[in-house]
């Protein structure tokens, strides 16, 4: 045997192992393989489904590269470069789709250099053997290496599902302590960063949370709405809850303050906090804290009782109402001006609710702003001028539309009313790119995204004609994602807290 074979055949054997313990990990850890190469289970078909089709292909394409390193026959290489050509072809479509992550590009780069070492390989053998290589010998496939290499993957398996419960402890100080020791936000740079704990609406959305945004000002953590379910979301973004200085309201129907009672509870929990939570929003704030307050007012005390006032300090619980107005005449305002963070307040339209508003953030030369629930309207165009990032609500009438004409052929007349009767209060993907182009703002970050998009493939649909409006960067909100600003910079940095 050649040298230039030996090194080959050596490399195929390596990338078969690779194969191999990625088989084993997606079959015996699927859930935790499918966090780590960011592929995401709906419930329990879903933890099986990664487990048999992930476990399965790399079980097998590490077969085939065994194989044909232990026989030198070059052909059972074709099975597993087969695959991955497959798998890159999908990568690049998911690129194309979704756009690039760095996680996606890193696995595109090992899948061709193991694509390369396959083909090299294929060449190396194939010109050794040169016609020698008859068909292939089902030997081959039942030999005692084979069968011994089976045998000792099956060990494998079954001493790690033995082991589970020891695994899982270990995971578990592993992960807390990894956790609890995290403070993202004192992490980031300086600047402004808005995370998108909260990307959908009301409709049932298995992606994404209802309203609520994020934005980190320096070290001032203020959120945006408070829709349901997007407390949890903050927190798997790791984001502390007993960091949040003040939750600002936006209007309040239920997709934006369903989460409120949570946030205040967290907060006070979570971080001791002396004072309760401010809420600032437009008249009828006090109205919602006050509902929350007592909704939550049993639970403080248990919790006083059980946990004792060092813990859960009883002059924090609950929430605070700071109801603004504005100034005669004007539809905008100053709420908060501290610490270098300047917060304006100003009304949109979202009728028939009133009050209805948006924020704009300014701190250290960048800008933020955040519409709220509106249709297009000339306030918010004059607050988005210039600013940096627009946070955009945005709803598609082709796609709700359809749902509308489905909810009235199947008889579903409230559905069908309801659909017709949202499509006026929002703003369209397409009216979204032409306000940003002409406030020219940096980037387009559309959210509350309507109706709900469960699989990637209907991004482009639900842009529309968008692109053709507005030519700078649009992003399609999802739950977990951050976009930093840096202070004295001009960039806008994108990245995923989930
Ligand atoms: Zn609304
Ligand atoms: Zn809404």
């Amino acid at each position: 045997m050649s040298t230039t074979e030996t090194v080959f055949r050596l490399l195929v054997g390596l990338t078969g192992l690779f194969f191999l313990g990625l088989g084993i990990g997606f079959m015996a850890f699927p859930d935790i393989f499918a966090t780590v190469f960011s592929v995401e289970p709906a419930y329990g078909l879903g933890v099986n489904g990664i487990r048999s089709d992930f476990g399965g292909l790399f079980l097998g394409m590490s077969f085939f590269c065994l194989l044909g390193a232990t026989t030198g026959r070059y052909r059972w290489l074709a099975v597993p470069i087969i695959f991955l050509l497959l798998i890159i072809a999908g990568r690049l479509i998911g690129i194309d789709l979704d756009g690039p992550s760095s996680a996606g590009v890193k696995s595109l780069l090992v899948e061709v250099i193991l694509l390369v070492i396959l083909m090299g390989s294929t060449v190396v053998l194939a010109l050794k053997a040169g016609s020698n290589e008859k068909g292939l010998r089902v030997s081959e496939l039942l030999n005692l290496k084979t069968l011994v290499g089976a045998a000792v993957v099956a060990a494998i398996l079954g001493g790690l599902f033995l082991s589970q419960k020891k695994i899982g402890l270990a995971l578990v100080e592993c992960i807390a302590a990894k956790s609890m020791n995290a403070d993202v936000i004192a992490d980031l740079p300086d600047g402004l960063h808005v995370g998108l704990c909260g990307s959908g609406a009301p409709f049932a959305d298995l992606r994404r949370a209802c309203a609520c945004v994020a934005v980190i000002a320096g070290q001032s953590f203020y959120i945006v709405d408070t829709g349901p379910s997007s407390e949890r979301k903050m927190e798997l973004m790791r984001l502390n809850p007993g960091q949040v200085r003040a939750v600002l309201l936006t209007h309040f129907h239920s997709d934006h303050i369903g989460d409120l009672g949570e946030f205040m509870l967290k907060r006070w929990a979570g971080g001791s906090n002396k004072s309760p939570l401010e809420v600032f929003g437009p008249a009828g704030v006090e109205t919602v804290v006050k509902g929350f307050n007592l909704a939550y007012s049993l639970d403080s005390e248990y919790r006083i009782l059980h946990h004792g006032p060092a813990t859960v300090p009883p002059t924090g619980a609950g929430g605070l109402a700071r109801p603004f107005h504005f100034p005669p005449g004007k539809n905008e305002a100053v709420i908060i001006d501290t610490d270098g963070v300047r917060i304006t307040a100003f009304q949109v339209d979202h009728t028939p609710v009133k009050p209805a508003v948006g924020y704009r953030f300014d701190y250290k030369g960048r800008s933020v702003v955040i519409s709220g629930d509106t249709a297009p309207c000339q306030s918010l165009l004059h607050q988005a001028r210039g600013a940096d990032l627009l946070v955009q609500e945005a709803l598609q009438p082709a796609m709700v539309g359809i749902l509308q004409d489905l909810g009235q052929k199947i008889g579903r007349h409230n559905i069908a009313r309801i659909m017709g009767d949202i499509m006026d209060y929002h703003t369209s993907p397409e009216d979204a790119a032409k306000i940003a182009k002409e406030a020219g703002v940096r980037h387009l970050l559309l959210t509350h995204i309507l109706p709900p998009l469960p699989v990637s493939i209907l991004k482009g649909a639900f842009l529309g004609d968008a692109m053709k409006f507005y030519h700078g960067p649009i992003t399609i909100g999802e739950d977990g994602l951050l976009l930093s600003l840096p202070a004295g910079d001009k960039k806008i940095l994108k990245r995923f807290l989930l």
